[in-house]
């Protein structure tokens, strides 16, 4: 403050006033002042507008014009500083004159001596501290909420064609056309897919910057998630040739307080940077709790054998949008965002990131998290490995059958739902336990009934072992396979109690799952044909109609395309007006999509509509950004689904 040179403009037509006031200001140590003297109204006026002085001290008498008139013209012209007005006796009318033209005080030039100068001085320049710091910061707010919302709209901008992008090219792979582009229809929905998950690292790094980015801590089951991970993991690890081992050394408490998304996130960002920078060896994960002052924190390195990273590289990879600039990082990709938003997310878990690496012997990352207390939690060991030459033992088999699987981990069901589907058996998925009993029930319904179901114990909603006992009390007769990564003693007998047939152990392993499907379902030349059939069509015509609301033609078509392969009769409206004549005269859906962003209205708006005039109708909303919860709390809706639109995504429409 002492050293800050204040910028002062001093209007005075008198010139002994004028060295007066410098002298007095002299006196005042708080602040070192630039004195500007102009003695004419009108220059005054002309300095004024320019903004530059920090502070102004205007006699109230100039020659023939007053300083009142000059005052008000210079707030006019956009002067921000204080003024403080002069003048030779003291009058109250003048004072309040002043002051309701906008000066922040008036003084008596015989005061100037006083202890009242100084005050008055000092008071305006902090004033005007706090006055430009409320601005700077409204300015920032007003920034950042601009910045927010044009990140949203961006968000849906690009998700809306990457929807189109994805969904055709997932449809074409399934079609009888795929075998003559195959590569070239995965090369695009490779692209496409890389394409969303930078969207969403962008997203993810505008959430946390905008301080909107909220954790869900659950209580969470450490081996299974990390065999989730494990499982994920081990196809890319595979197919570089190289060896994945998770370990922990000691035993681990089986159930944290976490944001199991969140984790899971950083931990398959950390092994995909392993695998990316590794050409031979292996990557090692590891486990483990450690008191950090008076708190048990829980530990995870992931160590790879890979190119390692230079010292003077270190600190810079955790910012946003640093790279190592050499070819080879170049050429694997990657915006050099994913270890920025994993350091800005261990932050948030009051956890942290360090890094140990040496060029040319690899490179480990350290994380921390908080578990919430689990001082009572109880402890077990865990460790899986998978190196190459296991995997080429396990060649899958030939069967037929309807299979369930079920698991709330969508990357996890496909994996396994591709695993079965290879072996030629027909996979459908749900996300929970609530959901796989619908899907039984219409299946049934159907007589079309799944020959075999593969449910995960853990998931939101309902779990494993509830839905198995329902499942048992509906008269579900089939086998039932429990995926769980629990080992402990007397699982088995306590599954089979419940009604499971089975257990295969998580991390899932394509020779368990072989096997279990060899054990329960028959081969393709034994089985029946009329049965054959009826349970390969009949379940993908069960006519639902949905009504689907999108203005953009392309995401429109497609998402029809990919209804109506799923057997669901599909009506589009492109706009509010043509969604409200439709229903008008037809109110035959089971669902109505809404897209948020219409040409003649906001999804939002119509969803409202739609709930007052129809009741009974069913409404899920389609958006490219997550909706603001307060816009949406009033809205009588199933769900909300994030675009890009996949066919897993609207199967889970179909029987809810
Ligand atoms: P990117 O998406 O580019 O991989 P990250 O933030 O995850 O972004 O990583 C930033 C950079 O850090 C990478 O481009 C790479 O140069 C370096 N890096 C990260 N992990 C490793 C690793 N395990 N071995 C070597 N280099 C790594």
């Amino acid at each position: 403050m002492l050293d800050k040179v204040t910028k002062l403009l001093l209007v005075e037509d008198d010139e002994d006033d004028y060295i007066l006031t410098c002298d007095y200001l002299q006196q005042l140590d708080s602040h070192t002042f630039n004195v500007e003297w102009i003695s004419s109204p009108e220059q005054a006026i002309e300095k004024l507008s320019k903004n530059e002085h920090d502070i102004c001290l205007l006699d109230y008498r100039l020659g023939a014009s007053n300083g009142l008139s000059v005052l008000k013209k210079a707030i006019a012209n956009g002067f921000s500083g204080p003024i403080i007005m002069l003048t030779g006796q003291s009058n109250d009318e003048l004072d309040s004159a002043a002051l309701d033209a906008g000066a922040v005080d008036y003084l008596i030039k015989t005061e100037m001596s006083s202890s009242r100068f100084a005050r008055a001085i000092r008071y305006a320049l902090a004033r005007k501290d706090v006055e430009g710091e409320r601005v700077e910061r409204l300015k920032a707010e007003a920034e950042n909420r601009s910045k927010d919302r044009f990140l949203a709209h961006l968000s849906h901008e690009l998700r809306t064609p990457l929807s189109s992008i994805l969904g055709y090219t997932e449809l074409l792979l399934q079609s009888d056309f795929s075998h003559q582009a195959e590569n070239e229809l995965g090369v695009i929905y490779r692209n496409g897919k890389h394409l969303l998950s930078l969207l969403n690292d962008v997203l993810d790094l505008s959430k946390i910057a905008a301080d909107k980015l909220e954790l869900t801590l659950s209580e969470v089951n450490l081996d299974s998630m990390l065999a989730d991970v494990y499982t994920l993991m081990r196809v890319s690890v595979l197919d570089k040739g190289l060896t994945l081992r998770f370990e922990s050394q000691e035993p681990l408490p089986l159930v944290a307080k976490l944001d199991a998304t969140r984790v899971r996130q950083i931990l398959i960002n950390l092994i995909n940077n392993a695998v990316k920078f590794t050409d031979k060896g292996e990557i090692v994960v590891k486990a483990w709790t450690q008191w950090v002052d008076d708190t048990e924190m829980l530990f995870f390195s992931i160590k790879d054998s890979g190119m390692g990273i230079a010292p003077e590289k270190q600190e810079l990879i955790f910012k946003p949008f640093e790279q190592i600039a050499d070819v080879e990082s170049r050429s694997v990709g990657g915006a050099g965002l994913g270890l920025a938003i994993c350091a800005e997310l261990l932050n948030r878990m009051h956890g942290r990131i360090d890094l140990h690496s040496e060029i040319g012997k690899g490179s480990t990352f350290t994380i921390s998290v908080y578990p919430g207390d689990i001082s009572e939690v109880e402890r077990q060991t865990l460790n899986f490995t998978s190196a190459p030459q296991l995997q080429s033992k396990s060649a899958p088999c030939k069967v037929q059958g309807r299979v369930l699987v079920v698991d709330d981990l969508r990357d996890l069901r496909m994996l396994v739902g591709h695993m079965i589907s290879t072996c030629g058996a027909r996979v459908d998925y749900a996300e929970h336990g609530q959901q796989a009993l619908e899907k039984v029930r219409i299946a049934e319904a159907y007589k079309a009934p799944y020959d075999i179901i593969f449910i995960d114990i853990h998931m939101p909603i309902m779990g494993g072992k509830e839905a198995t006992i329902e499942l048992r009390k509906m008269g579900y007769k089939g086998p039932i396979i429990a995926l769980t990564a629990a080992t402990m003693k007397g699982i088995h007998e306590e599954l089979a109690a419940l009604g499971f047939n089975d257990v295969i152990p998580k991390p899932v392993d394509s020779s368990a799952l072989y096997q279990c499907l060899q054990d329960y379902l028959i081969a393709p030349e034994c089985a029946p044909q009329a049965k054959n059939i009826a349970s390969d069509k009949v379940l993908t015509v069960k006519k639902q109609r949905f009504l689907l609301v999108e203005d953009d033609h392309d995401a429109a078509q497609i998402t029809q395309l990919l209804l109506e392969s799923l057997g669901v009769e599909t009506v589009i409206a492109s706009s509010c007006a043509q969604c409200l004549q439709i229903l008008n005269h037809d109110q035959q859906f089971n669902k109505v999509l809404l897209d948020m962003h219409l040409p003649d209205g906001r999804g939002v708006d119509l969803g409202q509509q739609i709930n007052d005039r129809y009741p009974e109708l069913r409404l899920v909303i389609v958006s490219g950004a997550e909706p603001d919860p307060k816009q949406i709390k009033d809205l009588n809706i199933d769900r909300v689904l994030l675009k890009p639109i996949n066919l897993s995504l609207l199967e889970t429409l179909i029987s809810s």
